[in-house]
């Protein structure tokens, strides 16, 4: 059976895009931790990221390493946390979160709820910033 991020590559569950070319994908985090909290996965289905192939691995961090710079262009922060967890969602994913303290890290603190407008506004700021840094389209 595919992962959940299989199906929303495929366009069969919905997500707020904010990137993609044809090996990765950029989404926001339904359940955030902060305004901004994005994931980065590889559309190959491999569930956990250190038995990814090499050459692959090194391309999913630089993609995620542009994906970084979009939202810290948009979210004010003092920098943008980077994780991986994968404990819910067996689809290699990195956590790219605007942090002000280590606390925002935590995820066991309360998710943000935010409103389809709030997602919305965030997708076309981060887009209109990857385009600016001249990511691509
Ligand atoms: P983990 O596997 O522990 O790294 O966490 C999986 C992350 O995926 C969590 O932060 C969830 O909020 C997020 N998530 C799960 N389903 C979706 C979805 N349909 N769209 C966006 N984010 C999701």
């Amino acid at each position: 059976m595919s992962s959940i991020f299989t199906k929303i590559v495929n366009g069969e569950i919905p997500s707020y895009k904010i990137a993609e070319d044809d090996r990765f994908y950029a989404f926001l985090d339904i359940n955030p931790l902060a305004v901004g909290h994005t994931l980065v996965i590889p559309k190959k289905e491999v569930d956990y990221i250190l038995d990814m192939d090499d050459d692959l691995h090194a391309d999913l961090w630089n993609f995620a390493k542009k994906v970084g710079k979009a939202v810290e262009k948009v979210v004010p922060c003092k920098r943008i946390g980077i994780t991986v967890i994968g404990l819910e969602v067996p689809h290699t994913h990195i956590h790219i979160i605007p942090i002000n303290t280590i606390y925002d890290m935590d995820f066991n603190q309360p998710k943000l709820k935010l409103a389809a407008p709030e997602f919305e506004q965030l997708v076309i700021n981060i887009t209109k910033a990857w385009k600016e840094l001249g990511f691509g389209e």
